[in-house]
């Protein structure tokens, strides 16, 4: 995991701990949701396609030393 040092104030994903201006931290991508990507599923009455949004977060570095 490459850490980069930030140029403002972040909050950690996992720990919400607050990443102050010119602390390192990286970024790692999470899924949103629990669905599988393509799973369809009846909303409203409709089947819907789900899709498998991934959004990437900030994390300190103690959250990403320690996965
Ligand atoms: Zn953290």
């Amino acid at each position: 995991m490459k850490l980069k040092k930030t140029r403002k104030e972040r909050k950690c994903y996992e720990c919400k701990t607050l990443i102050n201006k010119g602390d390192l931290y990286g970024q790692r991508s999470i899924a949103l949701g629990e669905k599988v990507d393509g799973q369809t599923e009846t909303y409203d009455g409709m089947n819907v396609v789900v899709h498998y949004m991934r959004i990437p977060v900030d994390m300190c570095k103690c959250c990403l030393e320690n996965k």
